[in-house]
């Protein structure tokens, strides 16, 4: 009977989703994972994406990004024609009733976040509402404030407005490299609203994702995602602060890391020795919240901290490679890893973008590997260093890349390092030197081929 009762409810469930029609304006990491992601889940997704290039890819169920297991559920949600994909609003704005806005949010020359792409999409939100209840829920990344700040905006470019709506904060924590997994075993699903009835409502939204659901006001949700990359960032730069000290001593941070993290109030995750975070969430949510505190007189200090620390890790990093070679100069230098991390092509504030550059100004030339990364950085160098094309070869073979090299960088952390054959690679290189910015080998292993093999927190050699 309670097993008949459970189906049932099954059932219902099932159609009402089918019956739900959902809308995503934005197709980028964020709303293409959440996008294909409700499709997967049985609701009827439209999504609009103002760049046509990206649409026309997306359109032929090609992802424009490399995001493990995206392309398939793409094409899945195509193929059931659960998904599909506008270049104009309006048809989304008049048949869905959940709105989830995922535009960019990137930051200014002055750290603050730049609202441009929110306030298009409130204008043009507010051109196409009709009568029909609207729920919005933003979940790009966002300063406290800007939910409300949404909804004036669409009432002001809507004057005399007759159609009601309401806005959600709905903060995303999905990491890329991830982020399918994370889209179907989220840690939380925090909504905030000013109407309870509605964040329950959206809330049934999330209902069979077995994550915990908390629903708090608008502002809370959106500190909620600032303080919980502050959080982060402020792991990182613990260790990297606590690596420094290590160093001195002839330790091993791998130790240290682990006897801290032994304390369940503690934990080991996020406490990883390197050459500092990157990636478009933690710099620009530290330095925009940092920008937030300032503009309330409230004292950033914490932040700023962690942000100090974390720029340093770059010089930290330098200094190493210049102590390990003695000089750099004409010398051929291999990089592995141009994303910001492994399983990603992204390279927004990747530590390496600031890395190959300063290698360069010394005289090196580098050969660059990254299994995803490379033709997002080869846009990069010809956007802001053409000077640079004749020191910066980008290479698709790994092995390859340590031919006649001085020394290998580890500035990412992708599996595929650890797999290598690293007796061949030792007979590639002029110098078997690596210089591991990620601590991701093994030093006794390396030592024992017979590379010279350095890492962060960690001079045993
Ligand atoms: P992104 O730049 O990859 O994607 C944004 C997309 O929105 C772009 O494709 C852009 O063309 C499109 N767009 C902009 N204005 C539009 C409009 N008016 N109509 C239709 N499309 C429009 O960004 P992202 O990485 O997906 O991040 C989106 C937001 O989510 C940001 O606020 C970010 O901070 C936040 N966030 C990102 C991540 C992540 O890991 N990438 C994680 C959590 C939160």
């Amino acid at each position: 009977m309670v097993l008949l009762k459970e189906k049932l409810k099954e059932i219902e469930t099932e159609s009402i989703k089918k019956e739900v029609k959902v809308g995503i304006i934005g197709a980028g990491y964020v709303g293409l994972v959440t996008a294909a992601g409700l499709a997967y889940k049985g609701y009827h997704v439209l999504v609009v994406e103002k760049d046509k290039e990206k649409l026309k890819k997306i359109k032929q169920g090609i992802c424009p990004f490399y995001e493990p297991d995206l392309q398939r559920y793409l094409l899945e949600g195509i193929e059931s024609g659960r998904l599909s994909f506008r270049e104009n609003i309006s048809e989304l704005v008049s048949e869905c009733r959940y709105i989830f806005v995922c535009v960019g949010t990137p930051i200014k020359d002055d750290s603050t976040y730049d609202m441009y792409y929110l306030d298009i999409v409130a204008k043009e939100i507010a051109n196409n509402l009709k009568n029909n209840f609207k729920v919005i829920i933003i979940r790009s990344t966002v300063p406290p404030g800007t939910g409300r700040w949404f909804k004036k905006a669409i009432l002001r470019y809507r004057r005399g407005l007759t159609a009601s709506f309401e806005v959600v904060s709905m903060p995303e924590f999905l990491r890329e490299g991830n982020a399918i997994y994370d889209f179907f075993n989220p840690s939380r699903i925090i909504i905030g609203s000013d109407n309870y009835d509605i964040g329950k409502e959206v809330s049934e939204l999330y209902s069979d994702f077995g994550a915990p659901i908390l629903i708090v006001s608008l502002e809370e949700a959106e500190i909620i995602k600032l303080a919980s990359n502050a959080f982060l960032a402020m792991r990182i730069s613990f260790i990297n602060s606590i690596a420094n000290l290590s160093e001195v001593f002839d330790s091993n941070i791998e130790n240290i890391r682990l006897g801290i993290g032994l304390d369940p109030r503690i934990g080991t995750e996020f406490l990883k020795a390197g050459i500092g975070f990157g990636g478009s969430c933690l710099p620009k949510d530290l330095s925009a919240l940092i920008s937030v505190f300032n503009n309330y007189q409230i004292n950033p200090i914490l932040f700023e901290a962690v942000k100090i620390i974390n720029d340093e890790r770059i010089d930290i990093f330098i200094n190493k490679i210049k102590k390990a070679l003695w000089n750099i100069k004409n010398k051929i230098l291999t990089v592995w890893g141009v994303s910001f991390k492994a399983n990603t092509d992204d390279i927004r504030e990747s530590p390496a973008l600031k890395i190959i550059p300063k290698l360069v100004q010394e005289g090196a030339f580098i050969n660059v590997y990254d299994p995803k990364g490379l033709h997002n950085f080869q846009n990069y160098v010809q956007k802001n260093y053409p000077n640079f094309s004749n020191s910066i070869k980008l290479i698709e073979n790994i092995y390859e890349s340590t031919v006649n090299s001085s020394a290998i960088l580890i500035t990412n952390d992708w599996d595929e390092y650890k797999r290598v054959n690293y007796y061949n690679i030792y007979e590639l290189m002029e110098t078997p030197i690596i210089i591991d910015g990620r601590n991701i080998l093994n030093p006794l292993e390396m030592k024992e081929i017979g590379f010279e093999y350095y890492s962060i927190g960690n001079n045993i050699r």
